[in-house]
Order: structure tokens, then C-alpha cells, then sequence
């Protein structure tokens, strides 16, 4: 199949809006949600809590993914983004328009992608022992995003944050308990020095 006709399952696409959370929070970007994560966690704010049955999903290929791209950081979201083999040929051709790209994953598959690319790593292995991350993903991620449910998520991880401790940590609440676990995370924030709440700023504000 000619590379422009690559397809992949897409949730949504959509573009100049303003990455809500993590490192690059407040900057314009357009989003890539690609469709599938067989993980399960049952707060998923992305539909995927029973398998993403009732997630809508269309094909379509990168020529068209490529037309529509507006701002100048693309963030791959999901479901899970590192379940489609094509994936790095996605990185690729955005990185080759002058784009730069983030890709926020499980860490649950590895594939190597474009080293320039931004990973986004947010655990949830521990809400599912059956996708543990892939110890790789320690090393590559630019950033970790832990959210947070209970206050046992920093113990379960400690050894490899320890691993990561040179790059951003960001703690960010689970949003439908948000009033229970901010607190929990300031508590955390007074321990870990280093450590950043992150807020999911987009549901503040309102935009997609
Ligand atoms: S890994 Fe992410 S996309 Fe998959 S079920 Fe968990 S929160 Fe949802």
C-alpha cells in the first residue's frame, strides 16, 4: 500500500485547540485520537473502561490526517497510540511537514518511533497488572504523568520514578474524584520536591 494511504482507526481528530495538561500545558496543538487500548481502567475518560464498545471509530488515511493539521505540536492521544504498527510512519510524515509531535501512551507496547518525538509515559499498571509498562518507556519518556485515585500510586512506582527523576513528574488527579485527591497530591507535592501538580486545565475552561 503507497504510504499516503496508510489508514488507521481514528476516535476524533481536532485541531487548534490548547494541550490542557502536562509539560507542554497551554500550548496549541492539534489532536490525533487513534482508536483501540485493551487496558481497561475503569476511570477512563476516553471510553475505553468496557473495551471502547460504544467509542465511534472511522478509517482513514494519512493523506488526509496530514491535510488538516493546523498547529505546530500534533499530540497522538488514544486509546493507546503504540497498538497500531504504523504508528512511527504517522510520527514520521508529521515531523517531516515541520511539526513537532507528542504521543501520550500506557507504556504498555513498545515500538520505536522518531527519536525527536515527545512521550508522554502515564502508567497504569498498576490498575492492570496484565499491561505492565514496557521497562524500555522508563528511559524514553520526556515526561511521566501519574494520576492519581488512591495515594499508593507513588509507592507502586518509586523505583522506576527513581529512573526518571531527571525528567518532569507530573501528579494529576483523577478528575471525577478530583476534590479527594488534590489533597492527597499536595500531600505528596510537600514529600517529592521535584514533583508537579498537573490539572486537566481543558475541563476547566471548556475546550475539547
Ligand atoms: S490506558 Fe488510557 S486509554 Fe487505555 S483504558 Fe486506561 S486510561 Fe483509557
Amino acid at each position: 500500500m503507497p504510504f499516503a494511504e496508510l489508514e488507521f482507526p481514528i476516535h476524533e481528530t481536532f485541531q487548534s485547540t490548547v494541550q490542557g495538561e502536562g509539560f507542554w500545558v497551554g500550548s496549541l496543538v492539534d489532536f490525533i485520537r487513534l482508536a483501540g487500548c485493551p487496558v481497561g481502567c475503569p476511570w477512563c475518560d476516553t471510553g475505553y473502561s468496557d473495551g471502547g464498545k460504544h467509542t465511534p471509530r472511522e478509517m482513514r488515511s494519512l493523506s488526509e490526517l496530514l491535510k488538516e493539521i493546523e498547529s505546530p505540536r500534533v499530540v497522538i492521544s488514544g486509546g493507546e497510540p503504540f497498538i497500531h504498527r504504523h504508528l512511527p510512519d504517522l510520527v514520521r510524515a508529521i515531523l517531516d511537514l515541520g511539526k513537532q509531535v507528542s504521543i501520550e501512551t500506557s507504556g504498555a507496547f513498545w515500538q520505536d518511533v522518531a527519536p525527536e518525538t515527545w512521550i508522554t509515559l502515564s502508567p497504569k499498571q498498576h490498575v492492570n497488572a496484565n499491561f505492565p509498562v514496557q521497562v524500555a518507556f522508563w528511559e524514553r519518556a520526556n515526561e511521566i504523568k501519574l494520576v492519581i485515585s488512591t495515594g499508593k500510586e507513588l509507592d507502586y512506582y518509586q523505583d522506576y520514578l527513581n529512573i526518571a527523576s531527571d525528567r518532569p513528574i507530573f501528579l494529576q488527579p483523577e478528575w471525577h474524584e478530583r476534590d479527594r485527591t488534590i489533597p492527597i497530591i499536595a500531600n505528596m507535592l510537600r514529600q517529592k520536591h521535584s514533583y508537579r501538580l498537573s490539572l486537566q486545565t481543558h475541563k476547566y475552561i471548556g475546550v475539547a
